[in-house]
């Protein structure tokens, strides 16, 4: 590895807090949650991606990921069946005419982007690593268009390394369930990255981090979150701030209807 490599995760302001929030000791969320809640999450509700399948390539991976960042997984998946068959390959893919690969990923909208970024990557994979992919995180982040998250989905769903994939939806969970302000920028939280390494469990990473990431997506959504039936809401300080309106609501509510009928 270059020296350039090897400074790389210094660069990022968010590299460095995730490196440094990377304890192998006893977090005080984990032993809040039920045990092994987002592994047991998983194997009772796991979405069943494509993607997720134990026989697909890390390339075929890699692309998911890429096309899932800031769209919606259900939008993705015809589009990845339709490039991962016609390019199945880095080497493919690099030699993919731009035309005919836009065309194909304006389903998806920002197709030049995507297109451009796509053919980048591939030239770089073959130029620097001829045709396969790296498997460590700091390999990865070298190259183009890839950041921190789809660095860590392909450390840990490609090669199983035991790391938190975290994006902003994983992240507005950790900070609501620890009641870390969402006012502040949870991306450049040492605390919410702390969390995201605290919870991880020894083994089964992969089905935790799929876990997670479903809870996000079905459970604790952005705009509604089903607390209500949430199995973490007496632990979750979120739910319990708005458990505590309820309740200040209720009381006003009561202490009203007394006051108008002593009129
Ligand atoms: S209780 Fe509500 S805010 Fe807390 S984790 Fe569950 S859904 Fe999310």
């Amino acid at each position: 590895m270059t020296q350039a490599l090897a400074n790389l995760q210094f660069v990022q302001p968010e590299h460095r807090i995730f490196w440094s929030a990377r304890t192998g000791g006893y977090h005080p969320l984990k032993s809040k949650l039920p045990r092994r809640f987002f592994v047991q999450y998983a194997r009772a509700h796991q979405r069943p991606f494509p993607w997720r399948a134990s026989d697909i390539s890390s390339f075929q991976l890699l692309i998911a990921e890429l096309l899932l960042v800031q769209t919606k997984a259900e939008d993705v998946v015809r589009i990845w069946r339709q490039l991962i068959t016609r390019y199945p390959s880095a080497e493919c893919l690099a030699r993919a005419r731009t035309r005919s690969l836009t065309t194909l990923l304006r389903p998806l909208g920002l197709q030049n982007q995507r297109t451009r970024a796509l053919k980048t990557l591939s030239k770089a994979i073959v130029e620097c690593f001829d045709g396969g992919l790296p498997r460590s995180i700091t390999d990865l982040l070298s190259l183009p268009h890839i950041g921190l998250y789809v660095a860590c989905a392909m450390a840990c769903f490609g090669f199983g390394e035991r790391v938190p994939v975290v994006d902003a939806n994983v992240l507005r969970v950790l900070g609501r369930i620890t009641g870390i302000d969402p006012g502040r920028e949870l991306r450049r939280s040492p605390k919410v990255w702390k969390a995201a390494w605290g919870i991880l469990p020894r083994n089964n990473c992969a089905l935790h981090n799929y876990g997670v990431l479903d809870f996000a997506a079905e459970v604790c959504k952005a705009k509604s979150p089903l607390c209500q039936s949430c199995a973490l809401n007496k632990v979750c300080a979120y739910a319990r701030t708005r458990e505590v309106v309820r309740d200040e609501d209720r009381a006003t509510r009561r202490s009203s209807r007394a006051i108008s009928s002593m009129e």
